[in-house]
């Protein structure tokens, strides 16, 4: 659908058109049972192939793997679009893009070109497997262990939280493949933990996951835990690098697309909160006037809608700054803390402007109340933004 027209990044007339077509695509077949599908918790099977049909589960990788090499910022654009109408959609194809940056970022060149394509076309869709039930913040306490035996791995240990976990088949895994190692980072490494070997079709030994973990939102898409008991896989398709002890970069160095994400979709929250706001408070009359006449609301609407431009542009920002090959923990750590606080406030200011009926499950607002939470949450809480931005600050004021 996108022409590529140079290694990351489509012309601007393409981009529209790509904007254009998931426009229609939202009001055609998603906007109407998000309600239903959301209540349900029902994982959306059919959304996910026209996704996969849009390319989406290739958007950021590469063409020569058959992805459509999108940049981070019109990546971001698409998910602010698509996180408007509901934000669970996102998080499939983003956890997907996580584990393929990864492979694609610090892969060999044998593994790029095994697993790639069979990613983008979203033959298998995946996750990103960092947090365990005793570790997530503090990464280098995690206890997932591989050991090395002759060519394999043998993996065992639990995961938590993990985002496609079910419906997925693969997960870029952090584990520890050298316990003793001190500090514990230089004994980490990323193995690419498939459900099914690709090569035979074969279901491995040793992998099995929870049901679906119960969650106040971010509902359709499953959550899962994760559990490996001598689970086998050879070194060469798998560990990825083909080195060990590279792994907590690698996790770390992916987050920062991660985090233009979790802002892109806090802006898509922020930005219907505030839509729907407008709407309400233009039709909603008390006292015999519109509540939109009413100056309490206006200085609701005003501060909402400033909060999401800066938000937007902060995500922009991040986003450029990571298509210029930059080092973006600091402007992708502002983005996300800001935008992601910008959901959760402007969600709560939506929920009393409209009054009563934000509390109803029969409005979308109460939806966006539940969701804005997790974008302070995931790919690194906004207290760890706020120590990545201040460490960041200080070492750039000394360069
Ligand atoms: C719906 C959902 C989906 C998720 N999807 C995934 C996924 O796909 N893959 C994955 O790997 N993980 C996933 N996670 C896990 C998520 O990344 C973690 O929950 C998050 O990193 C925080 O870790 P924690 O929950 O263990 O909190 P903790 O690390 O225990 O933190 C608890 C509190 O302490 C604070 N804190 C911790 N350390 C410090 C410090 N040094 N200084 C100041 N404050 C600190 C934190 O900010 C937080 O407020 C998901 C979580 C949820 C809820």
């Amino acid at each position: 659908m996108a022409t590529a027209s140079d290694e990351r990044g489509i012309s601007e007339s393409d981009e529209r058109a790509m904007l254009d077509q998931i426009g229609r695509w939202l009001d055609r077949d998603v906007k109407d049972h998000v309600m239903r599908m959301e209540h349900a918790d029902e994982y959306p099977h059919e959304m996910v192939e026209q996704m996969k049909d849009f390319g989406l589960f290739g958007a950021t990788i590469s063409p020569d793997y058959g992805g459509l090499g999108l940049s981070a910022t019109t990546y971001a654009r698409i998910v602010t679009q698509i996180s408007e109408v509901w934000m669970s959609l996102t998080g499939i194809f983003n956890s997907h893009l996580m584990m393929a940056t990864i492979v694609e970022k610090f892969g060999t060149d044998f593994q790029k070109e095994y697993w790639l394509p069979r990613f983008a076309a979203g033959e298998i869709r995946g996750a990103l497997g960092l947090t365990e039930p005793d570790a997530g913040t503090d990464l280098q306490a995690i206890r997932t262990v591989a050991l090395r035996d002759g060519d394999d791995y043998v993996v065992n240990g639990n995961k938590t939280w993990i985002s496609n976990g079910i419906e997925g088949g693969a997960v870029a895994l952090l584990v520890k493949t050298d316990p003793e190692a001190k500090p514990p980072r230089a004994g980490m490494s990323i193995l690419l933990t498939p459900k099914v070997d690709p090569d035979t079709g074969k279901a491995y030994d040793g992998y099995t996951t929870s049901g679906k973990m119960q969650k106040l939102g971010y509902k359709g898409i499953d959550s899962a835990e994760l559990m490996f008991d001598n689970y086998r896989i050879d070194a060469r398709r798998h560990l990825i690098g083909g080195e060990e002890g590279e792994g907590f970069y690698m996790a770390v160095g992916g987050l920062e697309l991660g985090r233009i994400n979790i802002a892109a979709r806090s802006v898509g929250i922020a930005r219907r909160a505030l839509n729907e706001s407008v709407a309400y408070a233009k039709e909603r009359k008390t006292f015999g006037k519109p509540i939109a006449n009413h100056q309490a609301i206006q200085l609701k609407l005003g501060e909402m809608a400033a909060h999401t431009r800066a938000a937007e542009l902060l995500t922009e920002d991040a986003a450029r700054a990571y298509d210029a090959g930059e080092r973006c923990d600091m402007e992708a750590g502002m983005a996300k803390y800001f935008a992601s606080e910008t959901a959760v406030e402007n969600a709560l200011e939506a929920m009393r402007i409209h009054g009563g009926y934000g509390y109803s499950k029969e409005y979308p607002i109460e939806r966006l109340y539940r969701e804005a939470p997790l974008m302070c949450i995931g790919e690194g809480t906004n207290e760890m933004q706020r120590i990545i931005i201040a460490k960041q600050l200080i070492a750039r004021s000394e360069a």
